[in-house]
Order: structure tokens, then sequence, then C-alpha cells
């Protein structure tokens, strides 16, 4: 059997051994040091977010910028449905209440118009949102344009999960830094890693001194341990940011390579009726193409899964899109507003192996297989 092809491995691009190196020669075994510094210095510099905070996930960095958001118990949250559980479970921790909406077929992220008149009929009922976890799913940036002015007309706190977005732009702005705070996520299957990890953006600076406070257990300034607020402990150890260092090396070109990847798959499709593959809407939009994903136009779950168990036949890896959070047995007693859109995705949809170190001619085989398989 042929080594397994993954949906998207880590892809270390050289200099993450120096860095790593560098820390244990200079015995900076800690969650502060010269690569944590680094590894935000580098992180602010090609986004263009003012400041940032390294930390153990991405998850914490959502559950950390909902604190500082000043949400709490009882609070409720708007959040995109269509997206992964480490979006919503943040809102659980803080004692929130998660209101999903629905996303458009456009970039497959929240639909401005529903998200509008959801904020409205909240208000009628008395329960003004607090805040908007925003998701920019595979790498598509949402509407942000409509969806800002949503949130400055309500006075809603935006908070964006670009976890799975990193050199995604909006007119020409990098995704994480539209909203008041921005999510990355540096998990092993994610465009760049350090196998675990995430940081946190912000245009307030004062907003990451007190981030990075809340992640090392919240000490108030004192000789001894003093503490008024609880804290946690989420902040990136210095070993794991000598990995993210080396991987900013390369970020820029796995953006590149992904994009390419996606366009390959573009062009071996493009005469498969049954298959459709997301694109960005226009010129303002700039995918990070961080997973290529497909829809089958006469689909349903039954040929879906046949097209994931013909890859997998050849040891190839694939997976249905996101199954929306309204449906989860976990989630499914709270608040959905929309038309269903994101079942069909779920229904019809998968994603596909989008690797920045696939072997030349895997995508030519993989779309063969597919089509096989239809
Ligand atoms: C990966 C991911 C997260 C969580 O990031 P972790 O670093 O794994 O905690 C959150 N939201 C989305 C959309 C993700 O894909």
């Amino acid at each position: 059997m042929r080594k397994r092809i993954y949906l998207s491995p880590p892809n270390m691009g050289g200099q993450e051994r120096e860095y790593v190196k560098e820390a244990f020669d200079q015995n900076w075994i800690a969650p502060l040091g010269p690569n944590v510094d680094g590894f935000e210095e580098d992180i602010c510099n090609f986004t263009g977010a003012k400041s940032c905070s390294v930390l153990s996930s991405g998850t914490a960095a959502i559950h950390l910028a909902l604190i500082l958001s000043g949400v709490g118990r009882g609070d409720e949250v708007l959040v995109s449905t269509f997206t992964f559980s480490a979006t919503v479970n943040p809102i659980i921790y803080v004692g929130a209440t998660p209101i999903f909406i629905e996303s458009e077929a456009e970039t497959w992220n929240i639909c401005p118009d529903t998200l509008r008149s959801t904020v409205k009929d909240r208000i009628a009922k008395g329960r003004k949102p607090k805040a908007l976890v925003l998701v920019h799913l595979y790498g598509m940036p949402a509407k942000m344009d409509e969806i800002i002015s949503i949130c400055q007309e309500f006075e809603i706190e935006l908070i964006e999960d670009a976890a799975e977005a990193l050199g995604s732009r909006y007119k020409n702005k990098f995704l994480g830094t539209f909203g008041r705070f921005g999510v990355y996520s540096f998990n092993g299957n994610k465009i760049i890693t350090t196998s675990g990890g995430g940081a946190l953006v912000s245009q307030n600076k004062a907003d990451i001194v007190e981030a990075i406070n809340l992640a090392t257990q919240a000490r108030d300034k004192a000789l001894h341990y003093e503490h008024s607020k609880i804290g946690y402990n989420y902040r990136m150890s210095n070993i794991v940011a000598g990995v993210g260092r080396g991987q900013m090396v390369v970020l820029k070109k796995r953006v590149e390579e992904k994009r390419s990847i996606n366009n390959q798959y573009r062009e071996l499709f493009k005469n498969s009726e049954m298959i459709s593959i997301l694109k960005e809407p226009n010129g303002d939009y700039y995918s990070n193409y961080w997973l290529t994903t497909i829809v089958l136009e006469k689909g349903g779950q039954l040929l879906r899964n046949n097209v994931i168990n013909a890859l997998e036949s050849q040891n190839i890896e694939s997976r249905p899109l996101w199954k929306p959070m309204h449906l989860q047995p976990i989630f499914k007693q709270f608040p959905y507003y929309g038309n269903k859109f994101s079942e069909q995705l779920f229904q019809n949809g998968l994603c596909i192996p989008s690797g920045t170190d696939m072997p030349s001619n895997t995508l030519e085989e993989i779309a063969a297989l597919i089509k096989k398989a239809l």
C-alpha cells in the first residue's frame, strides 16, 4: 500500500529546527522567551495586526476573546452554524448561549441578511447579542463589508475565527484584523502548524496585554502571587513558538501552493457537470484555500460516501464538510436562524486532499478516482 495521502498534513519549511535548537541551547524551555516574542512579531508583520499573543490553541484564543469582550453567564453570542465545534465550545465555557446563523451560497459563511434579521429578532425578544464569532470557513473570506456594518450599527463585538484562514484577505486586508479580535490556529492540519497552538490578535495593544495576563494565571503586580481574577494556563511555550517562527518563513509560499492546488482541481473538474467547486465571488476575496472542497450536484449522502470510500480504498483521506452545529446533539437545543443551506452542503460536499507536499500526479489520480466513483 502506498503512503497515505492526508487532507492537509504538516509541511515543515526547514528553519523550524534552528529555532527549536536555539531554545534548547539557551535553555529557554518555558512559556516565554525569544521565540514567543519573535513569533508574535512575525504574525503582526505578516497580517498587519497591531498586537498578538500566541497561545496553546485557537480554542483558547476564542475563549479569551469572549472573556475580554465582556461575554459572560446569560449573554447571547451570534455564531456561524457551518463550522467546527471549537468555534462554539468557548461560548459555553463562559456560560453564554450560542445563536446559530446560517451561511449564504457565495462564501459559505454567515449570511448578512440572516444576521441582520436575527439581531432584530433577538432585540425584539429583549436579548441583544453581545458578540459575533464569525468564521471564515476553509479559508474563504466572509462578506465583511455587510457584516461589519451590522456589527457597528447594533454595537456587537466582532470576533473573527480565522483558524482556517491565515493568509486570506478581503479587499487586501488580512482576515483576523477586521474585528476587535482575530483568532488563528496552528493545529496539525492547518495551513501552518506548530503541532498545536493558536494566536489572538487585536488592533488594541491593551487587549493583548490583558490576554497575556489571563493566559498566565492572571497574576496581579506584586512580589508574591496575588490574584484578583480567574486565570488560565494558555500561553504557548518557547519550544513550540520556535516551530512557528520557522513556519512563518514559508507561510506566503504555502498560501500560493494551496491556491495552485485549488486551481489544478478546478481545471481537472471543469468538464464534470456533477461537481462544483466554491470560488471567490469577485476580486475583493482572496482565499488561502486551506482545503479544496467539492460539492456533488446531484449527490446525497450515499453518493458522497461512495466517493469517500473510493478514495479510501487507495489510502487517500477525504472527509464530509462540517456537520452544522445546529444539528449536533450537544447544541441542538439552542436557537437557529436560517434556511438550512448548510445541511445540503453537509449532505453533498466533501474536502479533498490539499496537502502542499503531495507527490506529483496525485491530483490527477484523485480527480480520476472521484469521476469514476460518480
Ligand atoms: C481548528 C479550528 C479551531 C480551533 O483551533 P485549535 O487550535 O485546534 O484549538 C477553531 N475554529 C475553526 C473553524 C477551526 O478550524
